[in-house]
């Protein structure tokens, strides 16, 4: 469970960031957004204060570990 950095409720977690527009996963790549994807985004919201933190979903896996030398 994370608790908020500001206000240290409880946060929803498992949350996604959406386009409004278009339905594409938001994802972190190297250098610029039209770089070698890293990996998909998660995000946790806390419902009191509204804060959002950003994570990559798999950091632990081998994969992404190797992008990000
Ligand atoms: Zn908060």
């Amino acid at each position: 469970m994370k608790t908020c950095l500001r206000c240290q409720t409880m946060m929803v977690e498992g949350c996604a960031l959406t386009v409004e527009s278009a339905r594409f996963p938001v994802a972190v790549a190297q250098e610029d957004f039209r770089g070698k994807k890293v990996g998909r985004l998660v995000c946790a919201v806390c419902p009191q204060c509204g804060y959002v933190e950003l994570q990559l979903a798999d950091i632990s896996n081998e994969q992404v570990q190797k992008k990000l030398q």
